[in-house]
């Protein structure tokens, strides 16, 4: 698919038949698997100023807090207790664990037979290589937009080839690779959606998470408009039909935006839910954008309904670690 035709379909006002396309490819090729990830949001600590993010380091009302290694590793223990299979550890961008701390939570982690993700945002190819060796399994690192001016402007102390770098540097380094983009950022254009797009496919990403924009009150873009979710479910749509074995979360911006935002994903291309199990005293306080929807894996009853609803749409939450399909394993 050229960008051409992807532009047009994504300005298509009719998406009805490419929601179903997209759900078609995903269980033929994934089969009605769903792999929940359990969300640890380790720290809100962060030295960036991206415009459109709630904990970035302008935001000086927020109360910051770091988990200690032990309350990490504790939140995973329980995360295991309630039948997750893999974690995602999750922070600002910070120097709060210096490389050998993470390397020992990784480690810890790792011995509790789960698969671990991390998102912790721009590291050194040294960093990254220290953390697979310790035993991290995937990364997930948002190029947010493909558009230079737009990623530069969105992210003021941020370099744009330094995040295309960092992407590759995953790759090479043999992680489950995972980026994606926000969708609806100011000033953001229908072609410039259709280079991301094309951007997954060349970098060959594992999986891919799309959220709509959210304008958070406690930044500069407070008064900006928020992204659409048809537009969001749109682009998810059509990277699952492109990129037919990768891993798509139903994110909660999705869930935020709309009351069955979440469902509407997983039946428009999307195999994989995040609910959190941060503590509850912490959650709050990472609010990237406002109003953070979600399971909270701490109530029973939210994760029940949670397996109910996937089991309504005819899938069932699996109870295997979720390597992406598209991920081929070098032994390095
Ligand atoms: S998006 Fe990430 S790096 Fe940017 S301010 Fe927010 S937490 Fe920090």
């Amino acid at each position: 698919m050229e960008q051409k035709e992807i532009i047009e379909i994504l300005k298509n006002d009719n998406a009805d038949e490419l929601y179903q396309k997209a759900h078609k490819t995903r269980v033929e090729n994934l089969g009605h698997n769903v792999y929940l990830r359990a969300l640890i949001e380790c720290s809100n600590v962060c030295s960036r100023n991206c415009l459109y993010c709630g904990i970035n380091r302008e935001n000086k009302e927020l109360k910051r807090f770091s988990l200690s290694k032990d309350e990490i590793i504790k939140t995973a223990k329980l995360a295991k207790e309630l039948g997750f299979k893999t974690i995602v550890l999750q922070s600002g961008e910070n120097q709060v664990y210096d490389l050998k701390t993470m390397c020992g939570i990784i480690e810890e982690i790792k011995s509790l037979n789960l698969a671990l993700t991390l998102s912790l945002g721009e590291k050194t190819f040294e960093e990254y290589k220290q953390y697979k060796k310790s035993g991290a399994d995937r990364y997930l690192l948002r190029i947010e937009t493909t558009d230079e001016n737009l990623f530069q402007k969105m992210h003021p102390d941020g370099n744009f080839k330094n995040r295309v770098e960092c992407l590759y540097n995953l790759k090479e380094l043999n992680y489950e690779t995972g980026t994606g983009i926000l969708v609806g950022l100011p000033n953001q254009s229908i072609e410039s959606l259709a280079k991301d797009i094309l951007f997954f496919r060349e970098l060959d990403a594992d999986m891919i998470g799309l959220g709509p924009f959210i304008p958070h009150n406690k930044t500069l873009l407070k008064n900006e408009k928020a992204g659409d979710l048809e537009l969001t479910l749109k682009v998810m749509a059509l990277v699952r039909i492109l990129m037919p074995n990768i891993n798509i979360p139903a994110t909660t911006a999705m869930e935020t935006l709309s009351k069955n935002g979440r469902k509407k994903a997983l039946i428009s291309g999307a195999n994989v839910v995040m609910p959190n199990v941060t503590p509850i005293l912490n959650r709050e306080n990472y609010s990237i954008y406002p109003d953070k929807k979600g399971v909270n894996a701490l109530n029973k009853e939210e994760l029940k309904k949670l397996y109910k609803e996937i089991e309504e749409i005819g899938d069932k939450v699996s109870g295997g670690f979720g390597t992406s399909k598209n991920f081929k394993k070098i032994n390095k």
